[in-house]
């Protein structure tokens, strides 16, 4: 029944079902659950005679008179009917609509509700919504639902509709009954039917408690049931290595805290029977590379395979750089793998070549981009994936990695998720957060610099410059025909080398050849460029210790996440680092954006502060998780935290749910993408 399609309802017909669609109403339980977006208060009654000019009234009243005819002027019809209540009287009129006078007959009593206006003189109620006394009010009389419409559709007859439909079905339960005991919830019928119809505000917000209830925790079960399912694989046997301390002691750097805590506790996942599924969560520079480094040193060190995914080639060529160099002494092989390069240490081999080594298990350390998740990459024994930026891969991407082995998972952000959010949408994530940065780390002097000022700063540059730094510049996609930033970018290269004519100056975007952006990068590195123009394609993950200010062109342009990953380029080394944000935009020095970037060095409080900013939006993937909260908001902790209790002590007792077949339904009907 709950699934007939409306087409079917006979109140519908192919029609309306049309402008149903619309509104995403394509079956019976959808109407049922398009919930009103607020309420209108006629609740009270006025009397007519303390009526006044230009307010919403309701009034009982008993038809004395009614007539329709024709106006002269512009002849249309109107129907006028006078009415009293006892107090005194008033005119109705209405425009064309003169089957009126068949519905509104003298001496029956009716509800009018409308706005009360002055013509001639005299108060009148103009087109007032009508209902008679005699039978049950639902667009007057009450507290009055207000539904999201789409045009040729009224309030009043898709009210009515979904008041016959609410009449006659009775929704079934599926909650367990000692939840609801213990909640105090509302039965799902009563829920359903109290938020369209509600006695009163106290029974609306019961009503809108349990429908919220439901939806979070649904949530919760899905996330729990995929996180429990996923602990019933089996993963790989893992020694800890004796000489892991050793390799340790030979970093040319002390672990942070933070980072040997990090790595402790995915050591303790290797010890487990099932894969893990961590999120190691830390700031821009605070040194995740290591730690993952590390743990794939460990498993490699097993005879097992590895995989470090990167969102890009500039970041992926990076990586290989830095783990070559780790595991070169110990005679470990890394690869690398993208859609334009093949490579076994240092040597290019064809792609043919590295797939079928991967396959038969002889290297394992592989390193790429999404080119890794094509179906002929297979692998002998994976047993890790690392995803480093993971926000940065679509929803596909990661499932065909959740779905390729039983490998564990380790994804890394520097992209802080609210408490609430983890213990939902990402519930079936466990968390490693690296609080501190490496030690001798400069804050990083970060300043909106005028367009009057632009001289000092590039004799600031070229201070640093002399002094042996080096110098990112960034800049912005301004027109829409130039995705790649590459005009821009192009441009400004020009434009600096004409004043800079000492230094060398590389130019990176997305339209050079891979080769030719990794010897850009390179020679960054080797300071062989003392100044980098860049589009963003240098976002996220690029490590150059040398390099000591980041400017960033049309900074108005960018997100503060992204200004964020900007500037975390810099500031990696022992040397102070400045961030310089320029803007065409004379509103520049007040954009609460720019501001919060200059004002803030830390990036969970930028988080916050970019919530505030541009409201809860879409900050954190939500709507790419494919699921979206109707009722419920993810600001309430108490209750995420009580439905994750319950959905885990269901789930321990019954992980198929085949106690609760109505529960399962609703839990498979509407899956979690970003669990797939
Ligand atoms: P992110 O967390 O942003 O990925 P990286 O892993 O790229 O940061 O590390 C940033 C820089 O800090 C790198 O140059 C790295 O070698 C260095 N680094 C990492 N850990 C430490 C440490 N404990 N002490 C000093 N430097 C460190
Ligand atoms: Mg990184």
């Amino acid at each position: 029944m709950l699934k007939t399609p409306v087409e079917q309802l006979y109140l519908v017909g192919p029609a309306r079902a049309k402008l149903f669609k619309k509104l995403g109403i394509l079956t019976l339980e959808d109407l049922l659950f398009y919930f009103p977006r607020a309420h209108h208060d006629l609740s009270k009654f006025s009397e007519i005679k303390d009526l006044k000019m230009g307010e919403m009234v309701n009034i009982k009243a008993k038809i004395l008179e009614v007539k329709t005819f024709r106006t002269k002027v512009r002849r249309f019809t109107l129907t006028q009917a006078l009415v009293e209540d006892g107090t005194d009287s008033i005119v109705c009129i209405w425009f064309n609509q003169p089957f009126l006078t068949k519905i509104l007959k003298p001496h029956e009593e009716f509800v009018f509700s409308g706005k009360t206006v002055v013509a001639k003189n005299k108060l009148q109620l103009q087109n007032p919504v009508y209902e008679p006394v005699k039978t049950e009010q639902i667009h007057t009389s009450r507290l009055v639902p207000l539904y999201s419409l789409t045009s040729s559709l009224t309030q009043k007859q898709l009210r009515s509709i979904i008041k016959t439909y609410l009449d006659k079905v009775v929704l079934p339960d599926y909650l367990p009954s000692d939840i609801m005991r213990k909640e105090k919830l509302f039965s799902e019928d009563r829920a359903v039917k109290t938020f369209h119809f509600p006695d009163d505000y106290a029974s609306l917000k019961m009503a809108q408690n349990r429908l919220a209830f439901d939806e979070i925790f649904q949530t919760q079960l899905r996330v729990l049931k995929y996180k429990f399912q996923r602990q019933q694989k089996n993963s790989f046997q893992v020694k800890i290595p004796d000489n892991l301390n050793e390799k340790i002691a030979s970093l040319p750097f002390q672990l942070t805290a933070g980072q040997t805590q990090a790595l402790t506790v995915i050591l303790e996942d290797f010890d487990k029977s099932f894969p893990a599924n961590r999120l190691l969560e830390g700031d821009v520079g605070s040194g995740k590379t290591i730690v993952a480094a590390l743990a794939l040193w460990v498993l490699a060190r097993n005879n097992l395979q590895c995989v470090l995914l990167s969102p890009t080639e500039v970041l992926a060529t990076q990586h290989y750089q830095t783990l070559l160099k780790f595991f070169e002494e110990d005679g470990i092989n890394v690869a690398l793998l993208t859609s334009t390069q093949s490579r076994i240490n240092n040597n290019p081999v064809t792609k043919a070549t590295l797939i079928s080594q991967i396959k038969s298990g002889t290297i394992p350390i592989i390193i790429g981009t999404h080119a890794l998740l094509e179906k002929q990459v297979k692998f002998k024994k994976l047993a890790m994936i690392v995803i480093d930026e993971q926000h940065r891969f679509g929803v596909e991407q990661r499932s065909i990695l959740k779905s390729m082995s039983n490998a564990h998972l380790l994804t890394m952000s520097a992209t802080p998720i609210p408490r609430t959010l983890a213990l939902t949408l990402y519930g079936d994530l466990d968390l490693s957060i690296l609080k501190e940065l490496p030690a001798g780390r400069l804050k990083i002097v970060t300043k909106i610099v005028a367009e009057e000022n632009r001289a000092k700063a590039y004799k600031f540059i070229s201070d640093q410059i002399e002094s042996g730094r080096q110098v990112f510049v960034i800049c912005p996609l301004i027109e829409e025909s130039d995705k790649l930033g590459v005009k821009s970018a192009t441009s400004e290269h020009k434009k600096l080398s004409d004043l800079f004519p000492q230094f060398q100056i590389g130019l990176l975007h997305g339209k050079l050849k891979p080769a030719q952006k990794e010897s850009a990068m390179q020679d960054f590195k080797d300071n062989k460029l003392q100044i980098l123009v860049a589009t963003s394609v240098i976002e996220v993950g690029v490590d150059v210790p040398n390099a000591s200010v980041m400017m960033i062109e049309g900074a108005e342009r960018f997100g503060l996440a992204q200004l964020h990953q900007f500037r975390g380029r810099v500031g990696r080394g022992e040397h102070k680092s400045y961030c310089f944000l320029f803007s065409d935009d004379p509103q520049a020095l007040s954009n609460p954006r720019l501001k919060a970037i200059e004002e803030n060095s830390n990036g969970f409080e930028l988080a916050e502060k970019d919530l505030q900013i541009r409201g809860s939006g879409d900050l954190y993937g939500t709507k790419q998780s494919g699921y979206d909260f109707k009722i419920a908001t993810l600001n309430n902790l108490d209750l995420v935290e009580r439905t994750r209790g319950y959905a885990e002590e269901l789930l321990y007792q019954d992980l198929n749910l085949n106690h609760y077949p109505l529960l399962k339904q609703k839990i498979e009907a509407k899956p979690l993408v970003h669990l797939e």
